[in-house]
């Protein structure tokens, strides 16, 4: 495959990089302490246009290709990844279904709102279904002109902050993973409650919580997509999330790799820098190369999507291995930083808190094995 970065990719980049130094490296173990980001922050974002990165400029968006929107994250989870997740449900998955599935009405009402700051949430899971989507149990009944939903929701990014949720409903309870349906739901809406913060092991920064729903009226317009095309879209939609994921993990993974190089030469034990010794090279030298193939298996897939094609199997490939790759990374890096890898003084501390979710969230491992394995056999 031929891939390179073009011009405007790399201008997206710099900018990023540029903004995340300034803006989220000096603040991120402050976020990561603190349980949140600032509002401020978000407004700030949002006016930069990363709420509304891939959307047409026609909705108040930049109208960037997905592999420019890689290329940011990439700067920006490597800066607070726990940021670069609030920018990634947004656009990957909230902006993206509304854009690619909903009704010019719902674009037009949401969508310029949405990159001009208001924040969406992706409410799949639930206490009883996670990698079983098509085992959700929050309703959606049909009342004429409206539906109402009854149900409950757990681990929503963004739970706290979110203007608009994104709600997966059974619509259809005799028809199974045909029978569910997805809704715009705005958080004026009477009867939605959000939950306490969730306390979390790492990527703090971002906001999750339970938000509920008791006999929420939601006009029929805010159906998104055709009646019991719900599980079919949030498994479509999630391809896009899981290159945002991949984008996560490689974010976590570069800034790791780059403080172990520092410190490898800071170091020094016997009278010399630990760098010298052949068994942190290696270290290193697997590191950058893992992250390296990483990389490239994220653009494939990322590049692929802008193309049109199928990204099942690539996206999954994506995920899994840069999930993975993240958490061998920065477990290496912590290996290299001796026991102050292990203190929150060393940012390594937070980047290994920070990796584990990117194996569980928008789908597991073993949920990414079972997609490829799936596509791999039906052929
Ligand atoms: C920080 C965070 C943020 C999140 N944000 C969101 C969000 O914004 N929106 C949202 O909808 N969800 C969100 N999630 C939920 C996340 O997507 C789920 O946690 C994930 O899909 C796994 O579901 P589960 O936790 O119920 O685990 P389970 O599905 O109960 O899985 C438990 C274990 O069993 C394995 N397993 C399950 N089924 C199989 C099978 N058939 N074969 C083999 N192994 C299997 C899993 O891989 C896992 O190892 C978030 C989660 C976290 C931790």
């Amino acid at each position: 495959m031929d891939f390179h970065l073009n011009e405007d990719d790399l201008m997206i980049k710099e900018t990023a990089r540029e903004f995340a130094e300034k803006r989220l490296l000096p603040n991120a173990q402050e976020f990561d302490e603190e349980d949140g980001m600032p509002q401020q922050l978000i407004d700030e974002m949002a006016g930069l246009g990363y709420l509304g990165m891939m959307l047409p400029e026609q909705y108040g968006g930049l109208g960037l290709t997905t592999v420019s929107f890689c290329a940011a994250m990439e700067e920006i989870c490597a800066a607070c990844a726990g940021v670069g997740i609030l920018m990634s449900v947004q656009n990957s998955l909230c902006c993206e279904i509304i854009y690619r599935f909903g009704s010019d009405h719902l674009k037009e009402k949401y969508l310029p709102k949405m990159a001009s700051g208001m924040v969406g949430s992706y409410c799949v899971t639930e206490p009883n279904a996670g990698t079983d989507v098509a085992g959700i149990s929050t309703q959606a009944v049909d009342k004429g002109d409206h539906f109402l939903i009854n149900g409950t929701k757990t681990f929503v990014t963004n739970g706290g902050q979110a203007g608009i949720f994104i709600v997966f409903a059974v619509t259809n309870p005799a028809a199974g993973n045909k029978g569910l349906s997805c809704f715009a739901v705005e958080k004026g809406f009477p009867g939605i409650s959000i939950g306490a913060k969730e306390k979390k092991c790492g990527m703090r920064a971002s906001d999750t919580r339970e938000v509920s729903f008791l006999d929420v009226k939601v006009p029929k317009e805010n159906m998104i997509g055709d009646p019991g095309a719900g599980f079919k879209m949030a498994l479509t939609i999630l391809n896009s999330g899981r290159i945002g994921v991949s984008f996560q993990s490689i974010g976590i993974a570069r800034a790791a790799l780059e403080e172990a190089v520092k410190y490898s030469k800071e170091r020094k034990q016997f009278k010399q820098p630990i760098a010298n010794f052949q068994a942190i090279q290696f270290k290193l030298a697997d590191m950058a190369t893992d992250l390296d193939a990483g990389r490239l298996l994220a653009y494939r897939a990322a590049q692929l999507k802008d193309e049109g094609k199928n990204i099942v199997r690539e996206a999954s490939m994506a995920k899994l291995f840069c999930s993975q790759m993240a958490n061998f990374v920065v477990n290496e890096a912590v290996q290299i930083h001796g026991g102050y890898g292990y203190m929150k003084e060393y940012p390594v501390e937070r980047y290994f808190r920070d990796a584990r979710v990117c194996e569980l969230y928008e789908g597991t491992t073993e949920a990414q094995k079972m997609t490829i394995a799936r596509d791999l056999l039906k052929e």
